[in-house]
């Protein structure tokens, strides 16, 4: 740790935590909204989110519509349509030795962000909903209306739309910033915590955000006089990971008293205050006169934060996995003493550090090389979640 010079912090649940489960409710509900108003049935304005049915990392399979719990290697774990838990046979039947393909993107959606979990079980609801409702005929591929046919790929691509949709024109950032209490985690230990690293290195937020809904946020979690800007060295909101780590966008600077993007790209050096938008991962080490290496990107997407920064730019990374501090409570558990010593001796061999941050978080440092990564993490979330 001792050779970091830089920390780079993603923003959506890594520095702002959102609630759960009133944030995924809100998520949930602005997407059934969608959905009925173009076209979908009133009756899922009934749908309630349930927080303890979706986990993270759930695959939906959009050719039969199930959503499918796998290992690293696309072996199925757990089978369910609807709320229909398929068993053994029923899976075999459905899919040659219980296995997937998983790198068939076509077929085979990974729901792997937190983001993600609201539509992870708005796909349970539906395929209830249409596989119960008298109106429909189930079939192999989908439902049947008539004349009409639903596949499950487009109701899977209609909901896809609709939760873009919400986070991108709907009311999702609105409702959030008007209630951010009720949103979004404050820990007041956050803006002490930035100090102390900024004493010691630089520290950028690199955030798929735009500066709006970025200035709202950083605002109230650290709710001191001068604002989020005093606590880091670069702020770069519309960073569009992952193509940030590659290709990246031109880099703009963003106008803070109108948040509107001047013209032209950025060329000047790095200047305190600015505030700017897009550009790439190389242009940020440009800026902060830093190396791969000398950096640490802490985040909670697998593939947008972690795999690609770490694979193309040689970042150190830090994957942030909330569920994890359920699983602590498990394993802290009198009960599962003998349990979690072997389950923490076993992470400690795999070359794991622990640390408690911001308290409700539980953080892993990976100091493996990029490829097991993704199965650790798989294994990891079975292990939070099971
Ligand atoms: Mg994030």
């Amino acid at each position: 740790m001792e050779k970091i010079k830089c920390f780079g912090f993603d923003m959506d649940y890594t520095l702002a935590v959102y609630k759960s489960p009133e944030y995924e409710s809100l998520g949930f509900d602005l997407t059934v909204e969608r959905l009925v108003s173009i076209g979908y049935p009133q009756e899922l304005l009934n749908f309630v989110y349930d927080p303890s049915f979706p986990t993270r990392g759930l695959v939906f399979d959009a050719m039969y519509g199930n959503l499918l719990k796998v290992d690293a290697y696309g072996n199925i774990l757990v089978c369910v349509h609807g709320f229909n838990f398929l068993r053994g046979p029923d899976i075999r039947e459905l899919y040659p030795n219980k296995f997937i393909q998983r790198g068939d993107t076509d077929r085979f959606y990974i729901l792997n962000t937190l983001f993600n979990l609201p539509e992870t079980y708005l796909f349970a609801c539906l395929v209830d909903f249409f596989s119960n409702c008298s109106r429909y005929t189930s079939c192999d591929a989908g439902f049947k209306d008539g004349d009409l046919f639903m596949s499950y790929k487009s109701m899977f691509q209609d909901v896809r739309d609709s939760v873009d949709w919400v986070h991108l024109k709907g009311s999702l950032k609105e409702k959030t910033v008007e209630n951010l209490e009720k949103y979004v985690v404050k820990d007041p230990k956050l803006p002490l915590l930035l100090s102390r690293m900024n004493e010691v290195a630089k520290v950028f937020l690199a955030t798929n955000s735009d500066y709006k809904y970025t200035e709202k946020i950083m605002t109230y979690l650290f709710d001191f006089a001068h604002g989020p800007k005093s606590y880091f060295d670069l702020i770069l909101v519309d960073a569009r990971k992952p193509v940030f780590f590659g290709e990246g966008t031109v880099l703009r600077q963003v106008d803070t008293t109108t948040g509107r993007l001047k013209i032209g790209t950025y060329t000047g050096p790095l200047q305190h205050g600015i505030v700017y938008s897009g550009g790439s991962s190389d242009i940020v080490c440009d800026l902060l006169g830093a190396k791969g290496k000398d950096i640490i990107y802490i985040g909670d997407h697998i593939f947008g934060d972690i795999l690609k920064s770490k694979k193309r730019q040689g970042w150190r990374t830090f994957l942030v996995i909330p569920e994890l501090a359920q699983e602590l409570h498990v394993w802290t558990d009198k009960s599962c003493e003998t349990y979690t010593h072997s389950c923490i001796h076993r992470l400690y061999h795999n070359r794991f550090t622990w640390f408690n941050f911001q308290k409700r978080h539980i953080c892993v440092v990976l100091h493996i090389a990029a490829a097991p990564l993704f199965t650790l993490c798989v294994e990891l979330s079975v292990l939070a979640t099971e």
